[in-house]
């Protein structure tokens, strides 16, 4: 199996340090600070029995201010017809704002596969993150929803088992 996948998501949601760590690699630059990723970054995962994943790091989807960060939307958001498999980066919150809707609609466009990361869980209580799926879940048809910690390393296997479950 082999396929296309973009990590698309808010400025700072952990999408370099997402893509960095299913790869096993160091790649992307990850900051505090916001908009470090300024262009589509491709990488690839390989298991000789599984197969290959082509990921995508994209720069953060926000309200842009400027040139630069229209381009970088822009950026971000054409990775969705590029691709087989769609992995949507969250804060564990349950704050669905602006962005997120704009976020939504594009996905209700690309009409493809979509996996909910919500990152960071090692910054919350356990019976938080089910309270945030279960917010995540009556905003958006999600084919998949997955905890993890991207820094930490948690649930990284599960992310890339399911990532192959749709190619
Ligand atoms: P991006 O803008 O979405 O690519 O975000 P980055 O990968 O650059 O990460 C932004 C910040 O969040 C960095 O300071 C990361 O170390 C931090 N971060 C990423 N993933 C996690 C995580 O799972 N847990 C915690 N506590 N911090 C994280
Ligand atoms: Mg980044």
């Amino acid at each position: 199996k082999s396929g296309f996948v973009t990590i698309i998501g808010r400025p700072n949601v952990g999408k370099s340090t997402l893509m960095n760590h299913l790869i096993g690699q160091k790649i992307a630059i990850t900051s505090k600070k916001p908009q470090t990723t300024r262009n589509r970054i491709q990488t690839v995962y390989t298991d000789t029995d599984k197969g290959q994943i082509v990921f995508l790091d994209t720069p953060g989807i926000h309200q842009a201010k400027n040139k630069l960060g229209e381009y970088m939307v822009n950026v971000a958001e054409s990775t969705l017809k590029d691709v087989d498999v769609i992995l949507w980066l969250v804060e564990p919150s349950n704050y669905i704002g602006a962005g997120e809707q704009h976020i939504i609609k594009q996905l209700d466009k690309a009409n493809l596969p979509v996996i909910l990361i919500i990152n960071k869980i090692d910054t919350v209580e356990k019976e938080k993150v089910l309270e945030y799926i279960d917010t995540y879940r009556k905003v958006y048809d999600f084919d998949e929803i997955i905890p993890v910690s991207a820094l930490r390393g948690n649930n990284l296997d599960d992310v890339i088992d399911t990532i192959f479950k749709y190619l």
